[in-house]
Order: structure tokens, then C-alpha cells, then sequence
């Protein structure tokens, strides 16, 4: 079969090459590859950044968002069979440790990553643990059900807090931080304020029901509220902020611009030397909540729902690139250009 390969230990150096099918056997089964969506990792891993060189162990097949057909199923796998449509759950838990056993399994220190720590889903097959699938609505289109894993990673970190008549702040309007302005506004956010240095990503922000967007490149956060708070009726600030850019001057703005007692989801991975003032966490009572993934399987259960009422529309426009597997070259240019939502890869 063909898989993209992260073939050296150096930027770029990825390859289409022909691989063996993988078998699948025991409690495992073999997806058929329909669509898969590159993420910020696969990018990392692309890069060969600290994080990748740390991580990587080459060569690897890359990718963990996707959606893909049952092909074969173990023998010990009951209630999944051929023909059915599926997406899953990319990281891969222990199942034994305290946290797994008593229901967090999210919190698991021994996750192995999909595409990550072991090969991914970047090519034609995969053999997947039958517990981590999750079958799909055929109903939904496959780009949608492509995105799943980082729609979850939205749906988790907007559904962090109640947000039922708060004022949010989401600085970050990638396809994650886009993806939760309309799952804030279904859980009944008053305001939604979105920040980017991109003026088309914000524009999409406004789209998907931002109540407003601030381009930091032009314009600071706390100017912006000076001007507009009373418009907004924000009298000392935001009391839920997402952190979903990964960039620490966003989430310095953020720390400055909370009301006392606010309380922030961190989902963007900042440098190990990002910077605020601690003395705004201790004076001002804010709550910082580290994001990692999904809760298995809650958050798909909710992100189920969402699509089901109406959320598969709105995310559409977050989709902006569709190539061929073929032509992961040029996807993987555009995915690092900074100017594209979400890209998709056919594997048809
Ligand atoms: P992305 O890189 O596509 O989006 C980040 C956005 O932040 C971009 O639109 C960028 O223009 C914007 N940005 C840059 N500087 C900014 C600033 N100063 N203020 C406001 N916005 C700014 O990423 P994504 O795929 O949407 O993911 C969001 C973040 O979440 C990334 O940091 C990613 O690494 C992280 N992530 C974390 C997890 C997890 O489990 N914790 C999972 C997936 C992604
Ligand atoms: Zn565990």
C-alpha cells in the first residue's frame, strides 16, 4: 500500500513509498482510508522542530485524522464489522493505570499517539484497536468526519467551563479556534471575542457567530476593550478564556484581560519560556485548566449531538484545501503557509 513517511531525521523528508498492508488480528481492525486532514503535529513532524526530534523515531508513518471504511476486524472484535464508516480516537491509552481504570482515561500517562508514537494513518490502511473506533453517521459528509479529532479538541476545551451567559475570550482563530466559536454560541455564550493576526481567519471567525474580532497585529487587546466594553456590556473583563493559538503574547493578553475569578482553558502548546504576570493569576483568582485531547468518550458523545443539530454546516467553511494523497507535497506547502483552515487529503 502507499503511506507518507517521515523518512529522515531532518526537515521536510517526507516520501509516498509502497509499504506492506498491515494484518490485523485480536481485538484489532483494518480500516480502508477514505480522507485524512493534516494537523499543527503533522507540521511539527514536518518541521522536525524540538518537540519532533524528541518525539519522532523515523522512519514513521505520519497522520491521526482521518475517516476510513472496516475492512477486517480480529477475532475477538464483536461489534464492529466490514462496511462500516469510522473515524477513532488517535490516542491509545494503557487501560490499566488509576486514571484509565476510574474513568479518565484521558489523563493516562502511558498514551501512545497515532501517528505520533507509532505509525499513523497517512496511507491506504491502518490496523486500529477496535476501542478507540468510533463509527460514524453516514449522513455527514467525509471532510466533516476527517476533522473529527480536532473538532473534539474544540468541543472539549469550549465545553471546559459553563459558559451559559458568560463572556469569552478565544485568542487563536485557527481551525480549532474557529471551530469552537459556534459550539460556545449553542452552550450560550453572551460574547464571543476572537483575536488573530490574520484579517481572513477573522473575517471566518465572524462568520461562524463571533460577536467580535480583534487583529492584534493592528490593534491591542486592551484598546479594543477600552473602546468597545460598554458596547458589550464587559464591566471588568472575560470571564472564560480559550487559549488556542500557541503563541504567548495571546496568552499574556488573555491573563491581562480577565475578570477576577475568570477562568481559562489552555489548549495551544506555548514555549516552554512563554511569559505572563503569575502575580495576575494569585491577585486577580484566575483558574488555568491544561487541555490535552479528548475525553474519551465524552467529548465525542457531545460532538456527536453538535453535528447532529446543525454544527456539520457551520464548520464546513473551516475546510478551505482538498488535495489528493498524491499531492502531499503541495498540501503540506499550503497547510504551512499560515493561510489555509483545515486541509484535506483524498485517499480515494
Ligand atoms: P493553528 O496554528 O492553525 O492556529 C493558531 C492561530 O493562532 C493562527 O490562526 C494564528 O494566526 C493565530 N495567532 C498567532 N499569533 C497570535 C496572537 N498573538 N494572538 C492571537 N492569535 C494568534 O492551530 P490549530 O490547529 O487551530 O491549533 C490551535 C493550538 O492548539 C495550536 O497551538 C496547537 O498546537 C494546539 N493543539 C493542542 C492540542 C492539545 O491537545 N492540547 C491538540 C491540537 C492542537
Ligand atoms: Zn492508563
Amino acid at each position: 500500500m502507499k503511506a507518507i513517511i517521515k523518512t529522515t531525521a531532518t526537515p521536510g523528508g517526507l516520501e509516498l513509498a509502497d509499504v506492506p498492508t498491515p494484518e490485523t488480528g485480536g481485538y484489532e481492525v483494518l480500516i480502508k482510508i477514505k480522507k485524512t486532514a493534516i494537523c499543527g503535529t503533522d507540521i511539527h513532524i514536518y518541521k522536525w522542530d524540538e518537540w519532533a526530534q524528541k518525539t519522532i523515531k523515523t522512519p514513521q508513518i505520519i497522520g491521526h485524522e482521518f475517516v476510513g471504511e472496516v475492512v477486517a476486524s480480529g477475532e475477538h472484535v464483536t461489534h464492529l464489522k466490514p462496511g462500516q464508516l469510522v473515524s477513532g480516537e488517535g490516542h491509545i491509552v494503557c487501560g490499566n493505570c488509576r486514571h484509565c481504570i476510574t474513568g479518565y482515561p484521558h489523563l493516562c500517562r502511558q498514551t501512545v499517539g497515532i501517528g505520533v508514537n507509532k505509525d499513523g494513518v497517512f496511507s491506504e490502511y491502518i490496523t486500529f484497536p477496535a476501542g478507540n473506533v468510533w463509527i460514524c453517521d453516514e449522513r455527514i459528509p467525509l471532510d466533516i468526519l476527517s476533522i473529527l479529532d480536532p473538532l473534539g479538541n474544540a468541543t472539549h476545551t469550549a465545553l471546559a467551563y459553563n459558559v451559559l451567559g458568560e463572556d469569552v475570550l478565544v485568542t487563536g482563530a485557527g481551525p480549532i479556534g474557529l471551530m469552537s466559536v459556534p459550539i460556545l454560541k449553542r452552550a450560550g455564550a453572551r460574547n464571543i471575542v476572537v483575536t488573530d493576526i490574520n484579517d481572513a481567519k477573522l473575517a471566518l471567525a465572524q462568520r461562524l457567530g463571533a460577536t467580535a474580532v480583534v487583529n492584534v497585529r493592528n490593534d491591542s487587546l486592551s484598546d479594543f476593550l477600552t473602546e468597545n466594553s460598554p458596547k458589550l456590556s464587559l464591566k471588568e473583563g472575560f470571564d472564560i478564556g480559550l487559549e488556542m493559538s500557541g503563541n504567548p503574547s495571546a496568552f499574556s493578553d488573555m491573563v491581562n484581560a480577565m475578570a477576577n475569578g475568570g477562568k481559562i482553558a489552555l489548549l495551544g502548546i506555548l514555549p516552554a519560556d512563554a511569559q505572563i504576570d503569575w502575580n495576575k493569576i494569585v491577585f486577580n483568582s484566575l483558574t488555568v485548566k491544561g487541555i490535552y485531547g479528548r475525553q474519551m468518550y465524552d467529548t465525542w458523545y457531545r460532538m456527536a449531538a453538535l453535528l447532529h443539530s446543525g454544527l456539520v454546516n457551520e464548520i464546513a467553511p473551516v475546510i478551505t484545501h482538498r488535495f489528493h494523497y498524491t499531492q502531499y507535497e503541495e498540501a503540506f506547502a499550503c497547510a504551512r503557509s499560515g493561510e489555509s483552515g483545515k486541509v484535506v487529503l483524498d485517499w480515494i
